[in-house]
């Protein structure tokens, strides 16, 4: 079974490896992760993810969207530019992302900008409602917030919580809105105890597996940015977290991250 990383910054991987598209293609399949979800911090990157997407139409789905860690610089004409590249898509437009809402920077966190951070976030999940496609989201230290807008915008069509770290009751009340947890480097530590035995504890069908290169190093690679062939470092720990034989864990992330493609 193939694995599906459903959640990476590829066009920021390319620039600062300046690695080849092809070769790191290549490499990643030589590994198994035949296809990968490439998602937008920001209205710049649109084009250069649609660039880098169509290349590899069957293997790299994308998602657009306008991440909350750079809440400062977005201005409401990227939201209408986002508006217009989800009314119509091409066939590999498969998400809007990476949305959410960012607690963990104090900045960030001003009267102004913390509503601006729930607007931008509110008028993402209704473009993603509208069209129908599923949101890959970013939650940091905003669990509570995150939960309270997707409870009242009631999407059709979910999506994950990626990256997720804590704990099971946080992760079950997401789960029991249908949506998904990803699984990401985290769990090669062994100092994020919280977070592993929420993943052990989670139904196998709520997980899905990402890396979020070129962030979130797993262990042992610190320092390096991170790339879509290290999923199967953290697929390795996730099978020692869980019961299941890593067959059957393998193909029910297959078949949940195919929500993405
Ligand atoms: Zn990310």
């Amino acid at each position: 079974m193939p694995f599906f990383d459903t959640h990476t910054h590829l066009n920021y991987l390319l620039a600062t490896t300046q690695q080849p598209l092809t070769q790191l293609m290549e490499e990643s399949q030589q590994a198994g992760v035949e296809k990968m979800l490439v998602v937008a911090v920001q209205a710049e990157d649109f084009k250069n993810i649609e660039k880098i997407t169509a290349l590899y139409p069957q293997r790299l789905y994308y998602g657009l969207g306008l991440h909350p860690l750079y809440i400062k610089q977005h201005r409401v004409a990227d939201l209408e530019l986002l508006a217009k590249r989800l009314a119509n898509p091409p066939k590999n437009l498969t998400a809007v992302a990476e949305i959410g809402l960012e607690k963990g920077v104090p900045e960030l966190l001003t009267p102004e900008l913390w509503q601006k951070q729930c607007e931008f976030f509110e008028a993402q999940l209704s473009l993603a409602k509208a069209n129908q496609l599923p949101v890959n989201l970013h939650s940091r230290k905003s669990h509570e917030d995150l939960y309270r807008f997707l409870k009242s915008a009631q999407l059709s069509v979910t999506g994950v919580v990626h990256g997720f770290s804590g704990s099971y009751e946080q992760a079950k009340r997401f789960i029991d809105l249908g949506y998904k947890i990803g699984v990401g480097g985290v769990i090669t530590y062994a100092r994020a105890n919280k977070t592993r035995e929420t993943i052990k504890r989670l139904p196998l069908d709520s997980l899905l597996l990402e890396t979020d290169s070129p962030d979130m190093p797993v262990f042992g690679f610190q320092g390096q940015p991170n790339r879509p062939i290290r999923l199967i470092n953290t697929f390795k720990i996730l099978c020692e977290l869980r019961s299941e034989p890593p067959e059957i864990i393998e193909r029910v992330l297959w078949q949940g991250s195919c929500l993405f493609g």
